[in-house]
């Protein structure tokens, strides 16, 4: 954490809150847009009221540790799943929370801090986040992505995110690329999830074990083929195991295709991968970008830069943090 003093002379601050699946993360942010002091809690996903809960425990333990009292915070940015109406501040059906209606969380935190609150998507405030200090910074118009147990999309235009007329742009793992694929969670088939996130990347490697192929995905699995995942495939590719770099080069081909339909629609700058699988783009971004600006629509003029995130769960505090900060302007 960072010395008092040096965070007491930075100010306004802000508060970053990013509600996940597992965890709630918080952190103070600056008026320089850095991340001054955070913690995380399991999230408590019982209810409504238990997200809150945690989320009201987690940030009073932030102001505690730094010091500062509520009253010398100017806002609190929430980043968190689900389709988010930002102007109202209502969460609906966020799946991972196992939320029922939509919640106007904005209203509710309202009334317990008493301070103004933004309420945005998770993937939007990391987006933003990597836009201030991570990944994006100097770049105004780009497309992040995550790619992990599914995969999602935030799209900044001129400097700003781009929500979409209610609040649900950039679903796009649910963009479907095969009508005959394999069915998706949302009832559609050959979602972009159902093809390249990690259960698919999964569910390749069993079926080859299944059908026999020696790899040793299948020893680091300790020959249980439950216990065969994702990391694991990525890892045997980085040992020269055949199967998983034939799996890797299928990955590559189908992120590809879909990279490149971003690349054709919205001609961005830059698209930043980050997510579980994002950690292993050592293996894959240089082919995967090289296959992009090779098939988009006017390869001579391509120059779209393929790059990892940088900031981790940082990403969504700071985000979330810089979003409140824009409340003031
Ligand atoms: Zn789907």
């Amino acid at each position: 954490m960072k010395p008092l003093l040096e965070l007491k002379s930075n100010g306004p601050f802000t508060i970053g809150v990013d509600v996940g699946g597992t965890k709630t993360a918080v952190g103070v942010v600056n008026s320089q847009m850095n991340l001054a002091g955070k913690r995380e809690n399991p999230t408590k996903k019982a209810s409504v009221d238990a997200v809150v809960e945690g989320i009201v425990d987690t940030v009073y333990e932030v102001l505690n540790e730094s010091n500062m009292a509520l009253s010398s915070v100017v806002g609190i940015g929430i980043g968190i799943p689900g389709r988010v109406d930002i102007k109202e501040g209502t969460v609906l059906s966020p799946v991972s929370l196992k939320w029922q209606s939509r919640i106007p969380l904005k209203c509710i935190l309202e009334k317990i801090f008493n301070v103004p609150i933004v309420v945005d998507n998770d993937v939007r405030t990391a987006a933003y986040g990597e836009k201030y200090r991570g990944a994006g910074v100097g770049c105004d118009n780009f497309v992040y992505i995550t790619i992990g147990t599914g995969v999602a999309a935030a799209i900044v235009i001129n400097g700003k995110l781009y929500c979409g007329a209610s609040g649900g742009a950039g679903e796009l793992g649910h963009t479907s690329i095969d009508r005959h694929g394999s069915s998706c969670s949302c009832g559609n088939r050959g979602c972009v999830e159902s093809i390249i996130a990690g259960p698919a990347v999964e569910v390749k490697a069993k079926r080859a074990i299944k059908e026999g192929i020696k790899t040793r995905i299948n020893t680091m699995a300790l020959d249980d083929l439950q216990k065969v995942t994702a990391e694991m495939v990525f890892e045997a590719a980085r040992t020269g195991d055949h199967l998983a770099i034939n799996i890797i080069e299928q990955f590559i081909r189908n992120t590809g295709l879909v990279l490149t339909n971003i690349v054709n629609f919205l001609d961005p700058e830059l698209i930043i991968i980050g997510g579980g699988i994002g950690q292993a783009t050592d293996l894959f971004l240089k082919p995967l970008e090289d296959m992009v600006r090779t098939n988009t629509l006017f390869p001579v003029l391509q120059k779209v830069m393929i790059v990892p995130a940088l900031l981790g769960v940082d990403a969504g505090i700071i985000g979330a943090g810089v979003l409140a900060h824009d409340m003031g302007i």
